[in-house]
């Protein structure tokens, strides 16, 4: 019985899946439907080949039961689900729920135990920890942090899974969140950075009114580009480093707005991150669309792949620095330097290959 946030890709894969004999893939929260699963597993019954946990079948905050061992990276559930409704993607489609910090504090616990190195809160959004909607309110984002980092101390790092860059301006502009988090409560000699994905995904405010129309909210989705703007210069001033994809390949995706990605990658240049571009892939409300393929390429994709890399190589030896300050990385650091000079090398040679396979 198979299960996670990537289960759905065994769809994709049946043959892998019968060759390493996976009976049931469980496509999304798995903690209820499991059970009725395993038992009829250990009585030996047949078991349905896919199993998707709708709305009904979500457990609630109380049904979630607290984790007994470290989690891979100690990753800290504080909430399920995100109000944005992003059109490509299946977590909105579960119901917002916020985890007590109570628990939080519980499971923090259980990985300090075991002595993980750092601990990441997770959420699709972290500053909307006990929100008004989608608009963050400082006091339990505050309070989230000032407890869990005692638990952490002085040397442990702390991360976030994710944020939304709305939020991150929202946050810094109505109540200086975002500095009172990091300068504050986070960042300290040990802890010189905080880590975040989030997404950009287009550039273009025409598709993002398409696909993803909550994702700029409280602001006007005309606005998105200012907004992703405005909030990687919030983090870059505040020593938030985030990783952030961009999609390429949405369906009803024009030239244009690939150019107008283009654009918005270049005038993030002077903020300290990494944007890793992904290809459409179809997923949520947007399920039954067609995956991108190579054939789907044009220029423009090309150009987009080559502005993104350029920028992730700009930032990438600064951003090591960061994490790897201690002296004992330096063998790591120059390793990793060394890397990144053969990359840089590669993706040059790769280019000319590239433009042929376009014009096929
Ligand atoms: S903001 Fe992120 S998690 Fe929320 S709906 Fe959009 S893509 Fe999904």
């Amino acid at each position: 019985i198979v299960g996670g946030p990537a289960a759905w890709q065994w769809l994709y894969e049946l043959e892998l899946a019968e060759k390493w004999g996976v009976d049931t893939i469980v496509d999304g929260e798995g903690e209820k439907v499991v059970v009725e699963l395993v038992d009829n597993a250990l009585r030996g019954e047949e078991l349905p080949r896919y199993v998707y946990v709708g709305v009904d079948n979500v457990p609630s905050v109380e049904e979630i039961p607290l984790i007994k061992g470290a989690s891979v990276n100690g990753l800290v559930e504080i909430m399920r689900g995100c109000p944005r409704g992003c059109k490509f993607c299946s977590v909105t489609l579960r119901p917002l729920r916020f985890i007590p910090l109570d628990k939080i504090l519980a499971e923090v616990d259980v990985n300090i135990r075991a002595n993980v190195k750092g601990i990441i809160l997770h959420s699709e959004d972290v500053l909307l920890y006990y929100a008004d909607g989608v608009k963050p309110k400082p006091e339990p984002v505050l309070k989230l942090h000032e407890e869990v980092i005692k638990r952490v101390g002085e040397k442990r790092t702390l991360a976030w899974a994710h944020v939304s860059l709305a939020s991150v301006k929202y946050a810094e502009e109505n109540y200086k969140l975002i500095s009172k988090l990091a300068q504050e409560i986070v960042l300290n000699e040990h802890r010189k950075i905080i880590g975040v994905e989030v997404g950009i995904e287009t550039g273009s405010p025409r598709l993002a009114r398409d696909i993803m129309v909550g994702k700029s909210k409280p602001y006007p989705v005309e606005t998105w580009p200012q907004v992703v703007e405005d909030a990687l210069r919030i983090m870059h001033e505040n020593m938030i480093v985030p990783a952030a994809t961009v999609i390429l390949g949405i369906p009803g995706e024009t030239s244009d707005d690939v150019v107008k990605t283009i654009e918005l990658v270049e005038r993030l240049k002077p903020y300290r991150s990494i944007i890793v571009p992904m290809f459409f892939v179809p997923m949520g409300a947007l399920k039954r669309n067609k995956w991108f393929l190579r054939d789907h390429l044009k220029p423009e994709h090309i150009e987009a792949l080559r502005v993104m890399f350029n920028h992730t190589i700009y930032w990438a030896e600064d951003i090591m620095k960061l994490y790897m300050s201690s002296p004992v990385y330096l063998p790591v650091r120059f390793l990793l330097k060394y890397f990144m000079s053969y990359v840089k090398w590669r993706v040059r040679q790769l280019e000319s290959q590239l433009e042929r396979i376009i014009k096929k």
